[in-house]
């Protein structure tokens, strides 16, 4: 039977470059999102028309009640999770003088509340051998101002991978995250201008915006047989931005 993969936020961007390679791979694919059901739905059609098997489950990954039945509902289709892929989270800019609590709230309790749920439901359910991969940022390295909530929230999931690896010991199963730098999705385009889109465009020495695929690629090998002795590590795929 196929190993089988879950991955949050899979209805566009990253995540639906990461649900379409693992299932390129060999994976059975879920294919998580929060509200875009029709988006999802799209890319599991997708998956299928290539002979991959796919299916769409919703669970707001804030919400541990939808997060334990997205993995219940895994087990019912699937009857194993091999890996967990926890890509599914949003970006607002506040200064922090202006002391936006709701928006830190926002940014907090998907980012980062969001990444202990699914990563605890993860660790029950995680087959020998499986593999957990969280998601923070490259922008961590650049103290960027406005952008206090996000850093501080991938702050955190950095925390929690490297504390998850100790604690699956001997359970054969790794726990690392990807910090991707700039990638054109909905999440870094939505409000900037060109001039801004160009300006971090460039700040990797090979000058050009992160692509999906960039990111799905280092997924990839996080999950497969290549990627089996790294762990605990957090992964700049940023085109050496720095
Ligand atoms: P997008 O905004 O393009 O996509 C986000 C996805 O996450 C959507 O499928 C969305 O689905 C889903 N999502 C949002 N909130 C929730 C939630 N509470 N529960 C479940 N699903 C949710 O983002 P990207 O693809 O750009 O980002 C993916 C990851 O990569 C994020 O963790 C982001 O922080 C990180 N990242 C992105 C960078 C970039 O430049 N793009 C750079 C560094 C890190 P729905 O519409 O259904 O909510």
């Amino acid at each position: 039977m196929a190993r089988t993969a879950i991955v949050t936020g899979a209805s566009r961007g990253i995540g639906r470059a990461i649900a379409k390679r693992l299932a390129a791979d060999g994976f059975a694919v879920v294919v998580n999102y929060a509200g875009s059901s029709k988006a999802a739905q799209e890319v599991v059609d997708e998956i299928r028309r290539t002979d991959g098997e796919a299916l769409a489950l919703q669970a707001d990954i804030g919400n541990p009640e939808q997060v334990k039945r997205m993995f219940e509902k895994t087990m019912e289709a699937y009857g194993h999770v091999d890996v967990v892929v926890n890509n599914a989270g949003i970006m607002e800019n506040s200064l922090i003088s202006k002391g936006d609590v709701a928006s830190f709230d926002r940014v907090i309790a998907t980012n980062l509340r969001g990444t202990f749920v699914v990563l605890a439901e993860a660790a029950k359910h995680v087959a020998e051998g499986g593999r957990l991969i969280g998601f923070s940022s490259s922008v961590l390295g650049l103290n960027l101002p406005t952008y206090g909530a996000y850093i501080a929230s991938k702050a955190g999931v950095e925390g929690l991978v490297r504390v998850l690896a100790n604690e699956m010991r001997g359970r054969k199963v790794t726990v690392n995250a990807v910090a991707p730098g700039p990638v054109a999705t909905e999440l870094f385009l939505t409000g900037k201008t060109s001039e801004q889109v160009d300006h971090l465009s460039k700040l990797n020495p090979l000058e050009r915006l992160g692509q999906v695929e960039d990111i799905a690629n280092v997924v990839s090998f996080l999950a497969g047989p290549d990627g089996a002795w790294v762990n605990g590590q957090v992964l700049r795929a940023n085109g050496g931005m720095s």
